[in-house]
């Protein structure tokens, strides 16, 4: 929000510009103040470093995506206490990440 400087009314947004509806007095518009602070927060899906991959177990699991019965897996505990230990499958053909339902 900003005011005009020769009166103190609010400036209102006209065009690429902001105007003082009582004095008529225009100052250019700063768009910084228009830019959502909001990032894009992406789906958290858990990565595996390759260091740590190279140690995981295989476990005989089918692929959803094609159709492979060979996945790496390994147990994380989620962030929700209730929700306990999940374990999270990859598949060994095409990385193919997904967890187990229960
Ligand atoms: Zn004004
Ligand atoms: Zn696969």
């Amino acid at each position: 929000m900003k005011f005009c400087q020769k009166c103190g009314s609010m400036l209102l947004p006209s065009g690429d510009e902001l105007k003082c509806r009582r004095c008529g007095h225009t100052e250019k518009r700063d768009d910084t103040t228009f830019i959502s602070k909001e990032s894009m927060h992406e789906k958290e899906m858990p990565v595996i470093e390759e260091k740590e991959r190279a140690g995981l177990p295989t476990i005989k699991a089918r692929c959803p995506e094609c159709g492979n019965n060979k996945a790496y897996w390994w147990l994380r505990q989620l962030r929700s206490a209730d929700e306990g230990e999940v374990r999270f499958f990859r598949c060994t053909k095409c990385d193919k990440t997904w967890r187990e339902y229960s």
